[in-house]
């Protein structure tokens, strides 16, 4: 249907931005959130998840190119990824585009964020869905990792809501055990964080759970303008403090091996070195070494 009305995101009380909307394009309440899609005048087509902006047409490959990039050409021979959340297929997508990877498991609460993203973004997993590599599993990701085998990944990427409603769970000290028992010697784990200006206890209180269950918990930034706010974090937690600590050449060594330069809009080896060193605002809220 045709509107020209203005959407304004729940996400904080008293502050937050708004989009002129072109055309809502799908209303879903489902078992788990209410999602809407909708055309805007400004970014091209985006879902709120109850009413929170997960992604937008026009600057989701800063979020997904970041997520995955970073740990998998930090990691340097991940194989076997574990995406939890990220039913838009995104990161799935980014992952495929690593030739190294043999095995994606994706595993998304809700049915309805896949399905509704496969009709209104296609674009943004593009053929991943079909990639013989991908499984995708709809489920909660706190069952998977409970039942994961030991060392059975490398790399975990968690993709999920903010720590209310169901991905709460995704937060807490069970699911970092497992992530922790479920990836081999050289894993880690990256999550998103919040924007730390905006919701700094986020931040703080998920490295303090993660620094039990890894060596290196850090954590590295990215600007997506319609996360506002300035930089969200993601965050980073290693079996081995080693892993962060790459050089730009060795990531670009590793970025042309597994056939990634030249296909990003915001990741570059530079900008994957760089998002470690954090301002002084957000540093203050992470664990000392
Ligand atoms: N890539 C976007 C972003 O940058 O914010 C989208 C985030 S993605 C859509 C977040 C997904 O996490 C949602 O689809 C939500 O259903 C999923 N999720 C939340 N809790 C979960 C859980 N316990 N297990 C698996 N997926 C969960």
């Amino acid at each position: 249907m045709a509107t020209d009305s203005w959407v304004n995101e729940t996400l904080y009380s008293d502050w937050g931005q708004r989009f002129l909307v072109k055309r809502e394009l799908a209303r879903v309440q489902s078992p788990f959130q209410d999602i809407m899609v909708f055309e805007s005048t400004s970014h091209g087509r985006v879902m709120l998840l109850d009413g929170v902006v997960q992604i937008t047409e026009a600057d989701e490959f800063v979020y997904q190119e970041m997520l995955t990039h970073v740990p998998l050409l930090a990691h340097g021979d991940a194989k076997r990824v574990l995406i939890i959340g990220a039913g838009d297929g995104g990161v799935l997508r980014r992952v495929l585009e690593h030739r190294n990877v043999e095995k994606a498991v994706m595993v998304e609460i809700d049915g309805e964020v896949i399905r509704l993203a496969k009709e209104f973004l296609p674009g943004v997993a593009g053929d991943a869905w079909n990639d013989p590599r991908a499984e995708v599993i709809v489920g909660d990701g706190i069952d998977y990792v409970r039942k994961a085998a030991p060392a059975s990944f490398d790399v975990v990427i968690v993709d999920s809501t903010d720590p209310i409603g169901v991905g709460e769970v995704l937060f807490t000290d069970e699911f970092y055990e497992n992530a922790a028992r479920l990836l081999s010697d050289h894993g880690l784990i990256v999550n998103q964080c919040g924007v730390p200006a905006m919701q700094a206890e986020e931040l703080r209180d998920t490295s303090l759970r993660r620094k039990q269950f890894f060596a290196d918990v850090w954590a590295f930034v990215a600007a997506v303008p319609t996360y506002v706010g300035g930089f969200m974090t993601l965050g980073w937690s290693a079996k081995d403090p080693a892993t962060r600590h790459v050089t730009v050449e060795q990531v670009r060594e590793r970025a042309e091996h597994a056939g990634i330069i030249g296909k990003t809009r915001y990741w570059t080896p530079e900008i994957q070195v760089g998002a470690f060193h954090l301002p002084p605002y957000i540093s203050e809220h992470l664990p000392k070494a």
